[in-house]
């Protein structure tokens, strides 16, 4: 029996852009729980965050945090591993970039100089939300207030620092040098089964994790387009935004599936 394991995006993807909600996906949710199959997230959100939905939705499974950060919940009952870093500690580097900030006046603003009330406001997230939302570790999401040129500029002194700009839905991510498709890759690579691996996402951060997953599902939205991918081996791009698109694809991929169409050589991972 062929498995599956799903890496998803969260903001736009399996939650609506604008209230979060998960709702119209809930159909999805629980068809994968009957058969044992329990999402991966793969989100720019914080590890609180994440936790946090996980909890709502009484899930318990494996965690990509911060863009690919950081893997958590994660069992290796052969060597203890119960968590994985990819990235550089916040701690390490915040304050170097608010100095090149300073020194070269490049206008912009992120989630270390917003209050939770504001980060409530700009994401539409409750407050209590937005506390767990700034409790980054290895990255700093911003609002660029600046010309492009002065971003092509801050972004070349970022990489003397190992850092990187990443584009999500709603913003620029400073991050180090990992994507979605880090941590992705680990955990895939850290099972001996024989598995198709589906990744959902809806925004240019979410590139590096379609390209490497057997079957990618492109969820519409205000930046989908902008996503090109050359290697899966199918690619869906749906109707639907954000849950609705997400419980779509799924009930889709699903029955592909139960029909056999998952597990003919065109489809499985061996390369
Ligand atoms: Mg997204």
């Amino acid at each position: 029996m062929t498995k599956l394991m799903i890496f998803t995006d969260l903001d736009g993807t399996l939650m609506e852009h604008e209230s979060y909600s998960i709702e119209p996906a809930m159909g999805a949710l629980q068809e994968l729980a009957t058969r044992h199959l329990t999402p991966i997230f793969n989100t720019s959100k914080t590890r609180q965050e994440i936790s946090a939905i996980q909890q709502g939705l009484k899930l318990d499974a494996p965690f990509i945090c911060e863009n690919g950060a950081a893997l958590y919940n994660f069992r290796n009952h052969h060597n203890g591993i119960t968590e994985k870093i990819f990235g550089q500690a916040i701690s390490g580097w915040l304050a170097r970039v608010h100095e090149i900030r300073d020194r070269q006046h490049f206008r912009f603003e992120g989630f270390s100089d917003w209050s939770a009330a504001e980060v409530s406001q700009l994401t539409g997230l409750n407050e209590g939300s937005a506390e767990l939302a700034k409790q980054r570790e290895f990255s700093e999401p911003i609002l660029w207030r600046d010309t492009t040129a002065a971003l092509n500029q801050f972004e070349s002194a970022l990489g003397e620092l190992d850092l990187q700009l990443m584009e999500g839905g709603r913003f620029i991510s400073i991050q180090g040098n990992y994507d979605k498709r880090t941590a992705m890759d680990w955990l895939r690579e850290s099972s001996d089964e024989e598995l198709i691996t589906v990744a959902l996402g809806d925004s240019p951060n979410d590139s590096s994790m379609l390209e490497a997953a057997d079957i990618a599902v492109v969820i519409k939205s205000g930046k989908s387009e902008q996503i090109e991918l050359q290697n899966p081996k199918h690619i869906i791009r749906t109707h639907r935004p954000g849950p609705a698109g997400w419980q779509d694809a799924i009930m889709e991929i699903l029955e592909m599936l139960d029909s056999d169409q998952l597990s003919n050589e065109s489809i499985s991972n061996k390369r």
